[in-house]
Protein backbone atom coordinates (compact mmCIF):
# COMPACT_ATOMS: atom_id res chain seq x y z
CA UNK A 1 0.00 0.00 0.00
CA UNK A 2 0.70 3.91 -0.94
CA UNK A 3 2.23 4.01 3.15
CA UNK A 4 4.40 1.39 2.71
CA UNK A 5 3.35 -1.07 4.61
CA UNK A 6 1.66 -4.25 5.09
CA UNK A 7 -2.26 -5.16 4.44
CA UNK A 8 -2.68 -6.45 8.18
CA UNK A 9 -2.05 -2.58 9.34
CA UNK A 10 -4.97 -1.51 7.57
CA UNK A 11 -6.91 -4.13 9.10
CA UNK A 12 -5.73 -3.05 12.67
CA UNK A 13 -6.88 0.43 11.98
CA UNK A 14 -10.20 -0.58 11.40
CA UNK A 15 -10.37 -2.73 13.97
CA UNK A 16 -9.33 0.05 16.43
CA UNK A 17 -11.90 2.57 14.65
CA UNK A 18 -15.15 0.27 14.08
CA UNK A 19 -14.43 -2.01 16.88
CA UNK A 20 -13.06 -0.23 19.65
CA UNK A 21 -13.83 2.77 18.40
CA UNK A 22 -10.57 4.31 19.19
CA UNK A 23 -9.41 7.36 18.69
CA UNK A 24 -6.18 8.10 20.44
CA UNK A 25 -3.59 6.85 18.17
CA UNK A 26 -1.21 6.32 21.14
CA UNK A 27 -4.00 3.52 22.29
CA UNK A 28 -3.31 1.83 19.31
CA UNK A 29 -0.29 -0.53 20.74
CA UNK A 30 -0.69 -2.89 18.23
CA UNK A 31 1.01 -1.03 16.00
CA UNK A 32 5.12 0.11 16.78
CA UNK A 33 4.80 3.29 17.89
CA UNK A 34 7.41 5.04 15.34
CA UNK A 35 4.63 3.65 12.23
CA UNK A 36 1.17 5.00 14.38
CA UNK A 37 1.39 8.75 13.39
CA UNK A 38 2.46 7.98 9.90
CA UNK A 39 -0.61 5.31 9.37
CA UNK A 40 -2.76 7.08 11.41
CA UNK A 41 -2.25 10.27 10.08
CA UNK A 42 -2.64 8.68 6.51
CA UNK A 43 -5.68 6.25 7.01
CA UNK A 44 -7.91 8.16 9.86
CA UNK A 45 -7.42 11.95 9.17
CA UNK A 46 -9.32 13.90 11.21
CA UNK A 47 -12.23 14.79 8.78
CA UNK A 48 -15.04 16.52 11.28
CA UNK A 49 -14.45 18.19 14.48
CA UNK A 50 -16.73 18.98 17.40
CA UNK A 51 -17.46 22.54 17.42
CA UNK A 52 -20.03 21.60 20.26
CA UNK A 53 -22.09 18.62 21.91
CA UNK A 54 -25.71 20.48 23.31
CA UNK A 55 -27.72 17.91 25.59
CA UNK A 56 -30.94 17.78 26.87
CA UNK A 57 -33.66 15.37 27.86
CA UNK A 58 -31.19 14.83 31.09
CA UNK A 59 -28.67 14.12 28.97
CA UNK A 60 -30.36 11.51 27.23
CA UNK A 61 -30.10 13.74 24.16
CA UNK A 62 -27.26 15.38 22.47
CA UNK A 63 -27.03 17.87 19.53
CA UNK A 64 -23.57 17.75 18.37
CA UNK A 65 -22.62 20.61 15.63
CA UNK A 66 -19.04 19.25 13.43
CA UNK A 67 -16.24 21.53 11.44
CA UNK A 68 -15.76 19.94 8.02
CA UNK A 69 -11.67 20.87 7.13
CA UNK A 70 -13.19 23.62 4.73
CA UNK A 71 -14.92 24.88 7.70
CA UNK A 72 -18.61 23.88 6.55
CA UNK A 73 -21.06 23.32 9.19
CA UNK A 74 -23.05 19.75 10.16
CA UNK A 75 -25.25 18.16 12.76
CA UNK A 76 -26.20 15.27 14.26
CA UNK A 77 -27.86 14.23 17.16
CA UNK A 78 -27.99 11.17 18.98
CA UNK A 79 -30.86 10.05 20.97
CA UNK A 80 -31.56 7.14 24.10
CA UNK A 81 -34.76 5.35 24.40
CA UNK A 82 -35.12 2.74 26.55
CA UNK A 83 -33.81 -0.31 24.67
CA UNK A 84 -32.33 1.61 21.97
CA UNK A 85 -29.63 4.67 20.86
CA UNK A 86 -30.79 6.13 17.60
CA UNK A 87 -28.18 8.41 15.62
CA UNK A 88 -29.96 10.94 13.54
CA UNK A 89 -27.33 11.77 11.01
CA UNK A 90 -26.40 14.42 8.23
CA UNK A 91 -25.86 13.18 4.54
CA UNK A 92 -24.73 16.69 3.33
CA UNK A 93 -23.69 20.21 4.42
CA UNK A 94 -27.45 22.27 3.26
CA UNK A 95 -29.91 20.98 1.48
CA UNK A 96 -30.90 21.26 -2.70
CA UNK A 97 -34.48 20.39 -1.97
CA UNK A 98 -35.61 23.76 -0.77
CA UNK A 99 -38.98 22.43 1.26
CA UNK A 100 -40.45 25.46 2.88
CA UNK A 101 -41.38 24.73 6.34
CA UNK A 102 -37.64 23.01 6.79
CA UNK A 103 -34.77 24.89 8.21
CA UNK A 104 -32.27 23.36 5.80
CA UNK A 105 -34.04 23.54 3.22
CA UNK A 106 -33.64 27.04 3.25
CA UNK A 107 -30.39 27.60 2.71
CA UNK A 108 -29.46 25.41 -0.35
CA UNK A 109 -27.12 23.13 -0.43
CA UNK A 110 -23.19 23.60 0.29
CA UNK A 111 -21.82 20.34 -0.36
CA UNK A 112 -22.15 16.52 0.21
CA UNK A 113 -21.09 14.71 2.58
CA UNK A 114 -17.95 12.20 2.28
CA UNK A 115 -18.38 8.62 3.03
CA UNK A 116 -16.25 9.28 5.79
CA UNK A 117 -17.43 12.38 7.17
CA UNK A 118 -20.96 10.60 7.51
CA UNK A 119 -19.74 7.35 8.86
CA UNK A 120 -17.83 9.62 11.18
CA UNK A 121 -20.76 10.99 12.78
CA UNK A 122 -21.98 7.30 13.69
CA UNK A 123 -18.80 6.27 15.40
CA UNK A 124 -18.48 9.05 17.19
CA UNK A 125 -21.96 8.96 18.72
CA UNK A 126 -20.89 4.96 19.63
CA UNK A 127 -17.68 6.57 21.15
CA UNK A 128 -19.25 8.98 23.49
CA UNK A 129 -21.97 6.01 24.54
CA UNK A 130 -19.08 3.42 25.38
CA UNK A 131 -17.29 5.73 26.93
CA UNK A 132 -20.47 6.59 29.53
CA UNK A 133 -20.37 10.28 28.11
CA UNK A 134 -24.38 9.59 28.00
CA UNK A 135 -27.20 9.87 30.67
CA UNK A 136 -28.10 5.61 31.01
CA UNK A 137 -24.62 4.54 31.17
CA UNK A 138 -22.28 2.92 28.68
CA UNK A 139 -24.20 1.71 25.75
CA UNK A 140 -24.07 1.15 21.49
CA UNK A 141 -25.98 2.83 19.30
CA UNK A 142 -28.52 0.53 17.25
CA UNK A 143 -30.46 2.49 15.00
CA UNK A 144 -29.41 5.19 12.36
CA UNK A 145 -31.72 7.50 10.49
CA UNK A 146 -30.52 9.71 7.70
CA UNK A 147 -32.94 12.70 8.36
CA UNK A 148 -30.34 15.31 9.66
CA UNK A 149 -29.43 17.69 7.43
CA UNK A 150 -29.44 17.04 3.29
CA UNK A 151 -31.58 14.53 1.21
CA UNK A 152 -29.54 11.32 1.42
CA UNK A 153 -30.03 10.20 -2.36
CA UNK A 154 -29.08 13.47 -3.54
CA UNK A 155 -25.67 12.24 -2.51
CA UNK A 156 -26.51 8.37 -3.49
CA UNK A 157 -23.22 7.02 -3.76
CA UNK A 158 -21.45 8.38 -0.55
CA UNK A 159 -24.76 7.23 1.34
CA UNK A 160 -25.02 4.19 -0.12
CA UNK A 161 -21.04 3.33 0.91
CA UNK A 162 -21.58 4.61 4.25
CA UNK A 163 -24.75 2.58 4.84
CA UNK A 164 -22.77 -0.39 4.32
CA UNK A 165 -19.90 0.74 6.84
CA UNK A 166 -22.79 0.66 9.28
CA UNK A 167 -24.19 -2.72 8.41
CA UNK A 168 -20.75 -4.66 7.57
CA UNK A 169 -19.52 -6.68 10.64
CA UNK A 170 -16.01 -5.36 12.45
CA UNK A 171 -13.16 -4.80 11.06
CA UNK A 172 -15.49 -3.11 7.77
CA UNK A 173 -18.26 -1.55 9.87
CA UNK A 174 -19.75 -1.12 12.86
CA UNK A 175 -21.86 -4.35 12.31
CA UNK A 176 -25.24 -2.81 13.08
CA UNK A 177 -28.44 -4.59 11.24
CA UNK A 178 -29.32 -3.37 8.23
CA UNK A 179 -33.37 -2.66 9.16
CA UNK A 180 -32.22 -0.56 11.99
CA UNK A 181 -31.00 1.95 9.64
CA UNK A 182 -33.43 4.16 8.07
CA UNK A 183 -32.68 6.39 4.54
CA UNK A 184 -35.03 9.17 4.62
CA UNK A 185 -36.22 10.56 0.82
CA UNK A 186 -37.92 13.27 -0.60
CA UNK A 187 -39.05 10.98 -3.02
CA UNK A 188 -36.15 11.01 -5.88
CA UNK A 189 -37.66 8.36 -7.21
CA UNK A 190 -34.46 6.70 -9.74
CA UNK A 191 -32.78 6.29 -6.70
CA UNK A 192 -35.48 5.08 -4.67
CA UNK A 193 -35.33 2.44 -7.48
CA UNK A 194 -31.75 2.07 -7.55
CA UNK A 195 -31.94 1.61 -4.21
CA UNK A 196 -34.26 -1.25 -4.26
CA UNK A 197 -31.52 -2.84 -6.53
CA UNK A 198 -28.81 -3.16 -3.58
CA UNK A 199 -29.55 -5.94 -2.34
CA UNK A 200 -29.72 -4.31 1.27
CA UNK A 201 -33.00 -4.45 3.25
CA UNK A 202 -32.59 -0.79 4.95
CA UNK A 203 -35.67 0.88 5.71
CA UNK A 204 -37.01 3.35 3.38
CA UNK A 205 -38.94 6.74 4.65
CA UNK A 206 -40.64 8.59 2.45
CA UNK A 207 -41.13 12.40 3.09
CA UNK A 208 -44.98 12.31 1.72
CA UNK A 209 -46.64 15.22 3.64
CA UNK A 210 -49.11 15.52 1.68
CA UNK A 211 -51.60 13.27 -0.15
CA UNK A 212 -52.57 15.20 -3.72
CA UNK A 213 -50.05 16.85 -5.84
CA UNK A 214 -51.24 19.85 -5.85
CA UNK A 215 -50.68 20.78 -2.34
CA UNK A 216 -47.25 18.50 -2.11
CA UNK A 217 -45.95 20.50 -4.89
CA UNK A 218 -45.90 23.12 -2.49
CA UNK A 219 -44.54 21.53 0.38
CA UNK A 220 -42.02 19.21 -1.50
CA UNK A 221 -40.93 21.10 -4.50
CA UNK A 222 -39.35 17.99 -6.11
CA UNK A 223 -42.95 16.80 -6.50
CA UNK A 224 -43.33 18.94 -9.22
CA UNK A 225 -40.84 16.24 -11.14
CA UNK A 226 -41.98 12.63 -9.32
CA UNK A 227 -45.28 13.08 -8.01
CA UNK A 228 -47.01 11.10 -5.30
CA UNK A 229 -48.35 8.29 -7.22
CA UNK A 230 -45.04 7.31 -8.88
CA UNK A 231 -43.03 7.60 -5.54
CA UNK A 232 -46.01 5.65 -3.64
CA UNK A 233 -45.42 3.12 -6.82
CA UNK A 234 -41.52 3.42 -5.95
CA UNK A 235 -41.83 2.88 -2.09
CA UNK A 236 -44.08 0.07 -3.02
CA UNK A 237 -41.66 -1.64 -5.47
CA UNK A 238 -39.04 -1.12 -2.34
CA UNK A 239 -41.18 -2.98 -0.05
CA UNK A 240 -42.21 -6.49 -2.26
CA UNK A 241 -38.23 -6.56 -3.35
CA UNK A 242 -37.10 -6.43 0.32
CA UNK A 243 -39.70 -7.23 2.32
CA UNK A 244 -39.16 -3.94 4.46
CA UNK A 245 -42.40 -1.77 5.71
CA UNK A 246 -41.90 1.71 4.02
CA UNK A 247 -42.34 4.29 6.17
CA UNK A 248 -44.39 7.32 5.28
CA UNK A 249 -43.86 10.55 7.14
CA UNK A 250 -45.98 13.49 7.99
CA UNK A 251 -45.27 16.71 9.34
CA UNK A 252 -48.64 17.88 11.17
CA UNK A 253 -49.27 21.38 9.80
CA UNK A 254 -52.18 23.54 10.98
CA UNK A 255 -54.73 24.39 8.21
CA UNK A 256 -52.34 22.80 5.85
CA UNK A 257 -52.38 19.34 5.14
CA UNK A 258 -53.91 18.03 8.37
CA UNK A 259 -57.35 17.88 6.90
CA UNK A 260 -59.61 15.31 7.87
CA UNK A 261 -60.51 14.37 3.86
CA UNK A 262 -56.39 14.73 3.80
CA UNK A 263 -56.42 11.49 6.08
CA UNK A 264 -59.19 10.02 4.31
CA UNK A 265 -57.08 10.38 0.98
CA UNK A 266 -54.22 9.45 2.16
CA UNK A 267 -55.36 6.35 3.99
CA UNK A 268 -56.84 5.25 -0.16
CA UNK A 269 -53.27 5.27 -0.82
CA UNK A 270 -51.72 3.28 1.81
CA UNK A 271 -54.20 1.18 2.55
CA UNK A 272 -53.23 -2.47 2.23
CA UNK A 273 -49.30 -1.54 1.75
CA UNK A 274 -46.78 -2.93 3.94
CA UNK A 275 -46.49 0.52 5.36
CA UNK A 276 -46.50 2.43 8.75
CA UNK A 277 -47.36 6.42 8.85
CA UNK A 278 -44.84 8.76 11.28
CA UNK A 279 -46.80 11.78 12.25
CA UNK A 280 -44.42 14.26 12.77
CA UNK A 281 -45.74 17.71 14.79
CA UNK A 282 -44.11 20.47 12.64
CA UNK A 283 -41.44 21.57 14.34
CA UNK A 284 -41.90 25.87 13.28
CA UNK A 285 -38.63 27.53 12.07
CA UNK A 286 -37.49 30.62 12.95
CA UNK A 287 -39.97 33.49 10.67
CA UNK A 288 -41.81 30.85 9.32
CA UNK A 289 -45.67 31.50 8.56
CA UNK A 290 -46.58 27.89 9.62
CA UNK A 291 -47.78 26.21 13.16
CA UNK A 292 -47.98 22.41 14.46
CA UNK A 293 -51.32 21.15 13.90
CA UNK A 294 -53.91 21.33 17.15
CA UNK A 295 -53.85 18.15 19.08
CA UNK A 296 -57.55 17.99 18.12
CA UNK A 297 -56.65 17.75 14.44
CA UNK A 298 -53.75 15.43 14.72
CA UNK A 299 -55.75 12.84 17.06
CA UNK A 300 -58.87 12.96 14.26
CA UNK A 301 -56.45 12.56 11.59
CA UNK A 302 -54.23 9.42 13.48
CA UNK A 303 -58.45 7.69 14.33
CA UNK A 304 -59.04 8.04 10.74
CA UNK A 305 -56.10 6.49 9.31
CA UNK A 306 -56.41 3.81 11.84
CA UNK A 307 -59.75 3.32 11.29
CA UNK A 308 -58.90 2.19 7.93
CA UNK A 309 -56.40 0.15 8.85
CA UNK A 310 -53.33 2.05 8.63
CA UNK A 311 -50.67 1.40 11.01
CA UNK A 312 -49.47 5.36 12.45
CA UNK A 313 -47.34 6.24 15.23
CA UNK A 314 -46.97 10.34 16.30
CA UNK A 315 -43.21 11.25 16.18
CA UNK A 316 -41.96 12.52 19.66
CA UNK A 317 -40.11 16.01 19.50
CA UNK A 318 -36.50 15.11 21.19
CA UNK A 319 -34.02 17.68 21.28
CA UNK A 320 -36.67 20.77 20.45
CA UNK A 321 -35.37 22.92 22.90
CA UNK A 322 -31.59 22.63 21.37
CA UNK A 323 -33.10 23.32 17.95
CA UNK A 324 -32.05 19.41 17.37
CA UNK A 325 -35.56 18.59 16.51
CA UNK A 326 -36.63 17.34 12.91
CA UNK A 327 -36.04 20.07 10.24
CA UNK A 328 -34.61 22.17 13.14
CA UNK A 329 -30.51 21.47 11.51
CA UNK A 330 -29.66 23.87 9.97
CA UNK A 331 -26.17 24.91 11.91
CA UNK A 332 -27.28 29.05 11.66
CA UNK A 333 -26.49 29.75 14.88
CA UNK A 334 -22.78 29.62 14.06
CA UNK A 335 -20.37 31.05 11.79
CA UNK A 336 -17.27 29.43 10.00
CA UNK A 337 -15.23 31.63 12.60
CA UNK A 338 -16.66 30.69 15.98
CA UNK A 339 -15.01 28.26 18.14
N1 LIG B 1 -34.16 14.96 2.95
C1 LIG B 1 -34.69 13.85 3.72
C2 LIG B 1 -34.31 13.94 5.19
C3 LIG B 1 -34.91 15.17 5.80
S1 LIG B 1 -35.16 15.31 7.54
C4 LIG B 1 -36.19 13.82 3.60
O1 LIG B 1 -36.75 14.82 3.18
O2 LIG B 1 -36.79 12.80 3.90
C5 LIG B 1 -36.28 14.07 8.00
C6 LIG B 1 -37.76 14.45 8.07
O3 LIG B 1 -38.01 15.63 8.81
C7 LIG B 1 -38.36 14.66 6.69
O4 LIG B 1 -39.55 13.96 6.62
C8 LIG B 1 -38.59 16.15 6.69
O5 LIG B 1 -39.61 16.51 5.77
C9 LIG B 1 -39.00 16.38 8.12
N2 LIG B 1 -38.98 17.79 8.50
C10 LIG B 1 -38.22 18.77 7.99
N3 LIG B 1 -38.49 19.94 8.57
C11 LIG B 1 -39.42 19.69 9.52
C12 LIG B 1 -40.09 20.52 10.47
N4 LIG B 1 -39.82 21.81 10.56
N5 LIG B 1 -40.98 19.93 11.28
C13 LIG B 1 -41.24 18.61 11.19
N6 LIG B 1 -40.64 17.78 10.31
C14 LIG B 1 -39.74 18.33 9.48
Amino acid sequence: MELGERPFRADQLSRHYFGRLEDDIDQMTDVPAEARQRLAGGLLPPLLTVVRNVDCDDGATRKTLWRGADGTLVESVLMRYPGRVTMCVSSQAGCGMACPFCATGQGGLTRNLSTAEIVEQVVAGARSLARGEIAGGPGRVSNVVFMGMGEPLANYNRVLAAVRRLVDPVPDGLGLSQRSVTVSTVGLVPAIRRLTGEGLAVTLAVSLHAPDDELRDTLVPVNTRWKVAEVLDAAWEYADVTGRRVSIEYAMIRDVNDHPWRADMLARLLRGRLVHVNLIPLNPTPGSKWDASTPQAQSEFVRRLVERGVATTVRDTRGKEIAGACGQLAAVDAGPGEA
